[in-house]
């Protein structure tokens, strides 16, 4: 199918996008000709977003924390001892029902990858990339085997992935001493946060991720992005609603603020920069690659700055391996034959409809079940009330 009359959002450049099956096949100028498929008026067009970090099941917390820790283990004690009750809330909900919300939580902001902190998760038909070649360690604190496992000759082919740096203290930043230290197989590593990090450490690191909301919200500070970038490359997480709003958007909007990455720099976090880091096919809108797609209304003049201004009701197709995965109500009718084979939920984000693959409506109400008092940024619109 044909995609038409898109705006690039890193170029400006205009565009008609070819998909057929998993792949792009072509990305034109537009000459004049209709093709058929889908044609926009006054939309951006970008690559699905990469969210290098999330911890799916942990996505219908509310944010739990006051804000003055040291670091993540005296965040860690204090959460169980303070939010008790909030915490037994959520875990009544079965993990299935919680990983498969965090599917959604990514989906609805223009996530097509995201990489998931723990075991593998079990949900059936996944939507999105749920990338899982990895191997997880939690932090040199909460994982008392982490040397061990750091050193497991069977794993040394996988990069690992571990929370490192987590905290303004002294302890922080000497936890990266200490498993730098320990890397007897120079495993390639791949930290989350850094807070604590210093540039002679980051160097050892093949990339860092990046999640500014997450540490504002637990530690007042962020790690120091405008330094670190010159040692190892920085890619964008949002870690879960533990610590973080829903809103992807809300999150890069934050790290566009803080001026640590240039624009460019903070966009190709997102996608091409975090795709080669995970040796995935995607994050370019070129000929030949995954069609992870996301188009959304052109709300500003300049197309980057329409890009940062972009929030989830804005988001009009969500394209995951060439397959519809969200789309706005509006454009739905123009397409709802070829998508007839599939089930669609519709659903209601701010002011704005949208349908999205699989049944979403199904999964709000078993968690309402589960967990009555919950708040999510949808709500489910039955058929009977179709716009
Ligand atoms: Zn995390």
């Amino acid at each position: 199918m044909w995609l038409n009359n898109l705006i690039m959002a890193d170029t400006g450049q205009n565009v008609n996008i070819n998909v057929e099956g998993e792949k792009i096949m072509a990305v034109t100028s537009p000459t004049g000709e209709t093709h058929s498929g889908l044609t926009f008026e006054n939309a951006i067009v970008f690559p699905g977003l990469i969210n290098s970090h999330d911890h799916l099941d942990f996505n219908l917390f509310p944010q739990l924390g006051t804000g003055i820790y040291k670091n993540y283990s005296e965040w860690g004690k204090r959460l169980h001892a303070d939010y008790k009750t909030e915490i037994n809330a959520v875990l009544k909900v079965p993990q299935p029902l919680r990983e498969k919300w965090g599917m959604y939580k990514n989906l609805l902001g223009g996530v097509t990858t995201v990489l998931n902190h723990g075991k593998n998760v079990r949900i059936k038909n996944k939507l999105i990339n749920i990338y899982e070649r990895k191997h997880d360690l939690h932090s040199v604190a909460f994982d008392k085997y982490w040397r061990l496992r750091l050193n497991n000759p069977f794993k040394r082919k996988l990069p690992v992935v571990i929370h490192s740096g987590e905290g303004t203290d002294r302890a922080a930043k000497k936890e990266i001493d200490t498993l730098l230290k320990w890397n007897l197989l120079k495993r390639d590593l791949i930290a989350i946060h850094g807070v604590a990090m210093r540039s002679e450490q980051a160097r050892q690191f093949k990339a860092l991720v990046w999640c500014p909301e997450s540490n504002y919200f637990l530690l007042n500070k962020t790690a120091p992005i405008s330094e670190l970038k010159l040692d190892t490359k920085i890619l964008f997480g949002t870690d879960s609603t533990l610590t973080g709003k829903w809103n992807i958007w809300d999150h890069i909007r934050l790290a566009q603020k803080n001026l640590m990455l240039h624009d460019m720099e903070l966009y190709r976090s997102l996608n091409s920069t975090a795709a080669a880091i995970w040796g995935e096919h995607t994050g370019t809108l070129f000929m030949g690659m995954t069609a992870d797609i996301v188009i959304a209304k052109k709300k500003e003049t300049e197309p980057m700055d329409a890009f940062f201004a972009t929030n989830p009701a804005d988001i009009l197709l969500v394209m995951s391996k060439g397959r519809i995965r969200l789309i706005d109500a509006a454009l739905y009718p123009l397409i709802a034959t070829n998508l007839k084979h599939r089930k669609y939920s519709q659903i209601k984000i701010g002011d704005s409809y949208k349908y999205v693959q699989g049944d979403l409506t199904g999964l709000i109400k078993s968690i309402k079940k589960y967990y009555p008092e919950v708040q999510l940024p949808v709500e489910a619109v039955s058929s009977k009330n179709s716009v």
